[in-house]
């Protein structure tokens, strides 16, 4: 584990931003990454696209008007300490603070590694119970920090206090886990997961780049895949990393090949410390786009942004429907810019 600036040093020169990072900083997110993911890193790349998503720069520490620690509102969501329950169908329990590795785009900084540790019996009780009153919620996305940072016998005791009141409760696994350390995601997790499947369990994964998909990754999510839990993967849009057309096309198809759907590709929220890695929305749209015309509708994630203030999320697309005509059609411009017409009705003969 690299946790310190003395031990990253010792294997690894630093550019002068990131050798001027603050570690004494308040509410700066600390160092950590797995031995794994810092071996897949580039040495010799100062602008190596895993390393930018894990070494602390002195560009997070320049004040940024309009960000915060909590964008999305999440804390006005929050019922009791832990569940975040701001969509209508689903809610989010944030299970433990701890991750394997401290992503430096990370959209949650004022939870995570802030040394809470993971959820009290209380408190997964308490959100346990509110679930179970409130039937509207279909879906719980285990989350964080990242739940598969628990040991296996935690996970599964808060497993089974969710489904012994809400047995037809979907979870949804949110985990950095395969691409930071797949090591973790053993044939005993796996089977201990699929032991409590009166309702499905999705994992959710974070693949930013091609080459976080190693061997050892699609292994780890083979597991669950071959198990009956489909994968589904949400990768952040961030300047340096995946923000041109070909790295992101590779990554999708690398994607559908390895059985993990690509969702989402989100929009960096407005998070402190967070600007240098954010891409115009501008330039969002443009890649969006062009993967429009490349990828298959498999491959396709839904480009989306999480809006300020609790707005929630909504897709990002280009305009292609351009207007409804006076005769009574749709007018939508196809991906390569040409116009074509669809009828409101039927025209009977
Ligand atoms: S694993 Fe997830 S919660 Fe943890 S630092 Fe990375 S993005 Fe944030």
């Amino acid at each position: 584990m690299i946790d310190t600036k003395e031990k990253l040093k010792s294997i690894l020169s630093l550019s002068p931003e990131e050798e001027a990072f603050d570690y004494t900083a308040p509410d700066s997110l600390s160092l950590k990454i797995p031995e794994y993911f810092f071996n897949l890193i580039d040495a010799s790349d100062p602008d190596d696209p895993l390393r930018i998503q894990c070494i602390p720069n002195a560009r997070e520490q320049e004040a940024e008007a309009g960000s915060g620690l909590d964008p999305l509102a999440e804390v006005e969501h929050t019922q009791g300490e832990r569940l975040i329950h701001r969509y209508h169908s689903r809610a989010a329990f944030l299970t433990t603070d701890v991750c394997a590795i401290h992503c430096r785009h990370c959209f949650r900084r004022r939870f995570t590694a802030t040394d809470q540790g993971p959820a009290s019996d209380e408190e997964i009780e308490q959100a346990a119970r509110y679930v179970a009153e409130h039937p509207e919620i279909t879906e719980l996305l285990f989350t964080g920090g990242d739940v598969l940072s628990l040991s296996d016998s935690r996970l599964e005791a808060m497993i089974k206090a969710f489904r012994s009141l809400r047995p037809n409760l979907v979870i949804r696994i949110c985990t950095r886990m395969p691409a930071a350390n797949p090591r973790r995601i053993t044939d005993e997790l796996v089977s201990m997961i699929k032991r409590h499947n009166s309702a499905p369990f999705y994992l959710m994964t974070q693949f930013n780049h091609g080459r976080e998909l190693t061997a050892e990754a699609i292994e780890a999510v083979a597991r669950f895949v071959d198990n009956g839990i489909p994968a589904m993967n949400q990768s952040v849009l961030l300047r340096g990393v995946n923000d041109d057309v070909e790295t992101l096309v590779q990554l999708c198809n690398a994607l559908v090949f390895n059985r993990i759907k690509p969702y989402y590709l989100f929009q960096g929220d407005l998070v402190a410390g967070t600007a240098h890695l954010r891409v115009s929305i501008k330039r969002g749209l443009e890649l969006e786009a062009e993967l429009r015309r490349r990828l298959s509708g498999l491959a396709m994630p839904t480009y989306a942004i999480d809006l300020p203030e609790g707005g929630g999320k909504v897709p990002l697309t280009g305009q292609y429907l351009v207007r409804e005509t006076a005769e009574g059609a749709w007018e939508f411009k196809t991906c390569e810019g040409e116009r074509r017409l669809y009828p409101e009705a039927p025209t009977l003969r």
